[in-house]
């Protein structure tokens, strides 16, 4: 089993987000390189490299499994201001080249959104930007993530992620999120069925990633809401049944849970749900105490 949180990338860079996965006892991680929201972005720094790499290999963490994401403000779908898109095409580029410098092989992107663009016209400009980004230089493979349909974003079915996976020069991965999944309207009660129809339609071998959350809405919700693993309208069983699916045995799992609290407001007091829920998985064992021991481990 491979599996780990998104976590931190801080002033120590790789080596605090080592850290920080090796106290939730996680075998891999997911990363942004900087603040999610920004583009502000430091130097990768040789040395923090190095001493991250070291402790992966003491701590049984595979570099080739751990995950990068790229930051969800930028779009490739929408050129209506074309200094914007540039700057996306540019940003993703320059993600790329730090990845390469930190060892890491996979990066999580969000499609993007249309906005005011026809959803054919943005898809073709995802397309556009993705040949242009690529030119074989990076080992690091764009896993394109299946997004739950909240506004105008696309990447929302298996047709959208086949399509820009077709007309994309060099090869691209994806990165299932059962979140988004049951909120763009998969029935994850049958994930079977929905992983027999990505086979035929995009080949299983194209999964590199899975984010694990449960969600707080409805199938078909188009809301992206995470919830805590067990809290939510997936439940704990069928999130156990993708988790331990044999034929997703080798793809690394992330939770993207959200942080808890007794008081969600209050930012000082809210902590990492990570370490517990990858207990509980571990376990295969739904701890309806959950929150609690996680409030007092942390307090
Ligand atoms: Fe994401
Ligand atoms: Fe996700
Ligand atoms: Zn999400």
């Amino acid at each position: 089993m491979i599996i780990g949180s998104h976590v931190g990338f801080g002033k120590d860079q790789l080596l605090g987000s080592v850290k920080e996965a090796i106290s939730y006892n996680a075998n891999t991680f997911m990363f942004y390189t900087g603040a999610p929201q920004n583009t502000m972005r430091k130097e990768i720094d040789e040395n923090l490299t190095k001493e991250a790499q070291k402790i992966m290999v003491d701590n049984n963490i595979e570099i080739s499994k751990v995950i990068c994401h790229a930051p969800y403000i930028i779009n490739l779908a929408n050129n209506l201001d074309l200094d914007k898109w540039q700057f996306s095409i540019n940003f993703l580029k320059e993600e790329l080249r730090r990845c390469d410098i930190l060892g890491i092989s996979y990066m999580v992107l969000h499609p993007g959104s249309a906005v005011s663009l026809p959803r054919n016209e943005a898809l073709q400009n995802i397309i556009d930007a993705l040949n242009l980004v690529l030119d074989g230089s990076s080992k690091c493979k764009i896993l394109l993530e299946t997004m739950a349909g909240k506004g105008t974003e696309l990447g929302i079915n298996l047709e959208e992620i086949k399509k820009i996976i077709d007309n994309v020069r060099y090869p691209l991965g994806v990165c299932l999120d059962t979140c988004h999944l049951n909120d763009s309207g998969v029935n994850l009660n049958n994930f079977e069925e929905y992983l027999e129809k990505f086979d035929e339609q995009i080949g299983l071998d194209k999964i590199h990633c899975i984010h694990i959350n449960d969600s707080k809405n409805n199938i078909n919700s188009h809301k992206d809401r995470h919830e805590n693993i067990g809290y939510g309208t997936i439940g704990f069983d069928n999130l156990l049944k993708i988790i331990y699916n044999e034929k997703l045995k080798n793809v690394p799992k992330i939770l993207e849970t959200p942080y808890v609290g007794k008081d969600i407001l209050d930012k000082e007091r809210i902590y990492p749900p990570y370490k517990f829920e990858i207990e509980m998985i571990l376990n295969k064992q739904f701890d309806e105490k959950l929150i609690e021991r996680i409030n007092e481990y942390y307090k």
